[in-house]
């Protein structure tokens, strides 16, 4: 009996020793040595002899051998780099372009399994510079005065003259052009800050703002543009006189922009009276923003050369021009209306279009680069703009919710004490802690030269969904009030916008489905790209070299990965590394390990699906959501720490985090469930959830701290929606809407004084009206303060209700009177 016990003591000594090595990834050497060692223990002491002993020693002597260099490669890696180019799946060139677009930051880290804290805690917060911030406090803060929603989505289906005039004058859309051709020169963060301010008053001015601060021909041009094309459009982009517009989506080409019909034919023709060498080009595009007003044409079409004027090939590939959009032979103009949200937004159409060479964004140099050029640029664009006008249009929502949810009252109580209405404000509240988190971090790290591709798609995506998830919450929170449309409704109109914003660069469920994990599983794997590249070198002994590297480095890490989610599964994470102690720190470790286990399952599934993996869009977007969960959390800790760690936001900070690590795991529960390969999902299952699911999502105490916060006038609801229109003045329900809640907030006495008395049978029953004059005469309420309730009561009825219409204002045409029928004979 001893000896058994001294066996399992001694096995579960080098099982302990193997997990530690790999669990720390200790290099190949080090952990040979270590292993001889250890086996030659266990075989001297453990009383253990026989056919395990064996195979350890086996186990060892592969181990060995594998630290001989020219061995390993000419016996292991050369076979295996032959397989691997075999079933290497094929990536096409567009492919390959969005995939080397852009670079990995903290992504990287999260893919490593074993995330280095300090790259993310050490970097600074975004700042707003003092430029950036008078900008805010003047000409943003104008311009939200200025525009009138009701009138701009009802009324006129687009911004006023006077809005247009002072939106080009304050150079609103110049925003990313540099000073000295005359643009604002913000940096992502400042211009993330205006747009969020614009999105909490009126989506419109916000899309159209936003529009030409995105991807588009001023972006193009700082970028790839020659000098001559900058000096030419860039000024008057700044200063408004040129309106921008970049065409891409045509009927036939949508999320598979790639494959747009629109051509290009590089020919002989006159131009200005002289013949050149020039493009003929033709197009059907649509849905394309600013169009119907724009005098620059950004477009992308095909571009052939088939009698080799400008080079030797037939095919150049997607090419990105600028156009004058009064050029012969362009159609443009029309409108599209898209879901009552009037920005101007149109097709085009173009039919023998000639135009020089140098119409060619870049020059003849970059033709056949205008795809990766575009995926270049939204690496880092698709981060700030529709993230943005998410977090804007959310604070406005949870601002508004909290107040509105305070000062509406059902079965004499406020709406927000309802547990019901509790747990919907909780959840919009933490989410838009969470959208607030990664567009502040996250412009921290585009300031400092990121191009973060996958980031950027997590960004697009969930805050996006973020945006819609909290518009309809709003709605809920607000009934009828956000239904009827009319001046005095504050969220019907962003309600309705939000299907915008999922569908534009890159719609949601394709961005879930094949970018965020499909482009981040290579793009921030710390071995398959370099694998990839390394295979595709043609030069075979240095292809070997390189390959050699990385595979035994992934192998080594995917041990690793295997033996750090295991031990973390089993210790919850408890003994992992953390930046530093505190009521966050717990967060920070299961973050570990969902990296680790993460990390495993991609590195899995790669291997055994392949390029299968591209087709299992499901898996795929599961492991993204993962992945994003760990992103999002590590947003939410980071910005917690940049506002100086509030000890009153922590509810927040929890149920964000809680939930986004409660998803991460339900996520990587769901791929296991779907994994074809059975055996593979049960292995993984062993190491990833050796001890079931223990993550619980949040409690619903949690929820109601955070309600108290959100629903009274606290530092934590102003830090949370930080940044939104809420000036309080007659054109602004939202910033009405804070007025009142402070007075709820002073007369809340008050009303506990009527409503005891009322208990008391001192008065009767009857509308708060009357409640209050009954409680005056009484002497239950002195005067002055009979006329504070009533006062508030004012402010309340004034912002809960609805407008009204005639049916002649509604329509835009008058419906024929009916007939009457001629009375039977
Ligand atoms: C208001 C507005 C403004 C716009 N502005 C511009 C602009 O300025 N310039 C411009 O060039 N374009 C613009 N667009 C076009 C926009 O980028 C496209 O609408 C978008 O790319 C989606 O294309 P689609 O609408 O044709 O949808 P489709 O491509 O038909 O997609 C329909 C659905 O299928 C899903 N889907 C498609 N492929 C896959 C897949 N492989 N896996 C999973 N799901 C998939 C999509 O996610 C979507 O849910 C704008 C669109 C709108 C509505």
């Amino acid at each position: 009996m001893f000896s058994f016990f001294l066996w399992i003591a001694w096995s579960i000594a080098l099982v302990g020793v193997g997990l530690a090595l790999a669990y720390r990834r200790v290099d190949l050497m080090t952990s040979t040595i270590v292993l001889g060692f250890s086996i030659l223990a266990y075989t001297l002491f453990s009383n253990s002899h026989g056919l395990l002993d064996l195979v350890l020693w086996i186990g060892l002597a592969g181990l060995v051998l594998l630290n001989n260099d020219s061995l390993r490669r000419d016996k292991v890696t050369a076979p295996l780099l032959r397989l691997y180019k075999s079933i290497l799946p094929s990536i096409s060139a567009t492919e390959r372009e969005a995939l080397e677009a852009g670079t990995v930051w903290w992504d990287g880290e999260l893919f490593s399994g074993q995330p280095n804290w300090a790259k993310l805690t050490s970097m600074p917060a975004a700042k707003l510079s003092d430029e950036e911030q008078a900008f805010l406090n003047g000409p943003t803060e104008e311009l939200c005065r200025m525009l009138d929603d009701w009138q701009i989505t009802h009324e006129l289906a687009d911004m006023p003259p006077e809005v247009w005039a002072y939106i080009k004058e304050q150079r609103f859309f110049a925003m990313i052009i540099p000073k000295n051709y005359g643009g604002l020169e913000f940096s992502p963060y400042g211009v993330a800050m205006v747009l969020a301010k614009l999105a909490s008053c009126n989506t419109v001015a916000a899309s159209t703002i936003g529009v030409p601060n995105s991807l588009g021909p001023a972006e193009l041009l700082l970028h790839y543009g020659t000098e001559e094309q900058k000096e030419r459009y860039l000024p008057g982009l700044a200063s408004g006189e040129e309106i921008p517009c970049f065409a891409l989506t045509g009927p036939r080409a949508g999320s598979d922009a790639a494959s747009i019909p629109d051509t290009g034919i590089v020919c002989k023709g006159k131009f200005g009276g002289k013949e050149i060498i020039g493009i003929r080009l033709n197009w059907d595009k649509r849905y394309i923003t600013l169009a119907p007003i724009a005098t620059l044409l950004g477009l992308a079409f095909k571009l052939y050369d088939p009698d080799h004027l400008i080079g030797d090939k037939d095919e150049h590939g997607i090419t990105a021009a600028l156009i004058p959009a009064n050029t012969k032979g362009i159609t443009i103009g029309r409108r599209h209306f898209p879901l009552n949200n009037p920005l101007q937004n149109g097709p085009t159409q173009g039919k023998d279009v000639f135009v020089p060479l140098d119409c060619i964004i870049g020059g003849p140099e970059r033709a056949g680069q205008g795809w990766r050029m575009l995926m270049e640029q939204l690496a880092a664009g698709r981060a700030v703009v529709l993230p943005s006008n998410a977090m804007g249009g959310g604070k406005a929502a949870v601002w508004a919710s909290g107040a509105y949810s305070r000062i509406r009252q059902q079965f004499n109580l406020p709406i927000s004490r309802f547990e019901g209405i509790g747990e919907v404000l909780a959840r919009m509240a933490a989410e838009v802690y969470t959208a607030t988190a990664a567009v502040s971090v996250t412009c921290a790290a585009l300031g400092r030269g990121e191009k973060p591709a996958v980031p950027s798609a997590i960004l697009k995506y969930h805050c996006t969904e973020i945006g819609r998830r909290v518009a309809n919450d709003a709605m809920d929170v607000h009934g009828g009030k956000g239904i009827s449309l009319g001046p005095k409704n504050y969220l019907g109109r962003t309600y309705q916008a939000i299907p915008i914003a999922i569908t534009v660069e890159g719609a949601n469920i394709l961005t879930r489905s094949l970018i965020i994990f499909g482009q981040g599983a290579i793009r921030c794997h710390p071995y398959v790209l370099k694998e990839m590249e390394a295979a595709a070198n043609p030069d075979f002994e240095q292809s070997l070299d390189e390959f050699d590297t990385h595979l035994f480095g992934h192998i080594g890490y995917a041990v690793s990965n295997a033996a750090r989610s295991f031990v973390l599964a089993l210790t919850h994470a408890k003994l992992s590394d953390v930046p530093h102690g505190g009521p966050t720190s717990r967060y920070y470790q299961h973050i570990n390990r969902y990296s680790a286990a993460f990390a495993l399952a991609a590195d899995v599934s790669m291997l055994t699906l392949g390029g299968e993996l591209k087709r299992k869009e499901s898996l795929s977007a599961r492991l993204g959501d993962v992945f994003s969960s760990m992103y999002l959390a590590s947003m939410v800790l980071k910005h917690y720490e940049n506002q100086g760690s509030p000890e009153a936001d922590l509810p927040l900070v929890e149920w964000s985090c809680r939930r986004l690590l409660y998803q991460a795991q339900e996520q990587l529960h769901g791929f296991l469930r779907n994994f074809p390969n059975r055996p593979v999902a049960a292995l993984l299952r062993g190491l990833i959830f050796p001890r079931g699911r223990m993550y619980f999502s949040p409690a619903d105490e949690l929820g109601q701290q955070i309600v108290e916060l959100i629903t009274h006038p606290t530092e934590t609801r102003d830090r949370l929606c930080a940044g939104i229109y809420s000036t309080d003045e007659p054109g602004n329900p939202i910033g009405r809407l804070q007025t009142a809640l402070v007075a709820a907030e002073a007369a809340s006495p008050l009303e506990a004084k009527v409503r005891d008395a009322r208990r008391a049978g001192v008065i009767e029953d009857g509308d708060p009206l009357a409640l209050i004059a009954q409680a005056e005469e009484t002497g239950v309420l002195t005067g002055e303060e009979a006329r504070q309730l009533r006062d508030l009561d004012e402010q309340v009825m004034a912002l809960i209700t609805v407008d009204d219409f005639d049916s002649s204002e509604l329509g835009t045409k008058t419906a024929p009177k009916p007939r009457r029928k001629k009375p039977a004979a």
